[in-house]
């Protein structure tokens, strides 16, 4: 695969560039960045006729310090995603003095964490188990408090990814109602690790048939109007299948120095 020059740089996926992504070091640069960003949601969303409104930018921090995420927060950020749930409730815990600030997990969760999401997060992007919900339920209510949850679709069909397979999705949200506090908002998924861009389509397509599908037949309050997906390395693809909410870090703060294994054991 040729390295794409700047003028088809929207259509190409950037995973194997992370050197495209040089370090936010002050409000400025996470201005800039953002701005950058926002500028190829637009223009994505203008070539498929999409309200730029109807896609949320979800700035994921996992990873930055707290120094970093202050100053992408003097820069107008005010919803981090987080992947893993003992760094995300350690940057809530020290940076309670920034008003209106909001936590997404967007990783998987283990039933013994689920009492700290309960306690910090307004979101939780990878719900995929009964027993989750399940935990994550009783917790909420001890707190007296609810969460936006997006149930999470392997999509790509590999054994590395999390999530439900697109044939369980169906009973599974059949169950949901049982949890009162969970309020189901959409589904989410990782595309494939590839630069083949028709096959990362696929994975995003995939995704929008069957929210399309289990829309018709979802149980009284779940909806399922949002589609969390789409990453710096394939936003635009994306938001031309109907992303509603992307999850950028690197685009926004910087290449990570940590190789994405560390998150999702055997990718790359
Ligand atoms: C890290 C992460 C992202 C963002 O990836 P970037 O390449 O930094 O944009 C998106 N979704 C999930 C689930 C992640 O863990």
């Amino acid at each position: 695969m040729p390295v794409p020059s700047d003028t088809q740089a929207e259509t190409q996926t950037r995973h194997d560039q992370h050197s495209l992504y040089p370090q936010a070091l002050t409000a400025d640069d996470f201005r800039h960045n953002l701005a950058a960003v926002q500028a190829r949601m637009a223009a994505a969303c203008l070539r498929s006729g999409r309200d730029p409104g109807a896609v949320r930018l979800l700035p994921v921090s996992k990873t930055k310090s707290e120094a970093s995420l202050r100053l992408a927060y003097e820069a107008g950020c005010r919803h981090f995603g987080e992947n893993k749930v003992q760094e995300a409730y350690g940057k809530w815990e020290t940076m309670q003095d920034l008003a209106g600030l909001n936590w997404s997990v967007i990783g998987h969760l283990q039933t013994n964490k689920a009492k700290l999401v309960a306690r910090f997060a307004s979101e939780f992007q990878a719900l995929d188990s009964l027993r989750v919900a399940e935990s994550l339920d009783r917790r909420l209510q001890a707190e007296g408090r609810s969460l936006d949850v997006f149930v999470q679709v392997n999509t790509s069909g590999e054994d590395s990814k999390y999530g439900l397979s697109p044939e369980e999705a169906s009973g599974f949200l059949k169950e949901l109602p049982a949890f009162s506090a969970l309020r189901v908002r959409g589904l989410m998924t990782l595309a494939l690790f590839s630069s083949d861009v028709e096959r990362v389509r696929g994975c995003f397509v995939l995704l929008r048939h069957l929210r399309d599908q289990l829309r018709q037949q979802a149980p009284v309050g779940v909806s399922l109007n949002e589609l969390s997906m789409g990453m710096s390395g394939d936003f635009e693809i994306a938001i031309e299948e109907g992303a509603t909410v992307i999850r950028m870090g690197q685009a926004i703060f910087g290449a990570r120095s940590l190789p994405d294994s560390h998150y999702w054991p055997e990718a790359g």
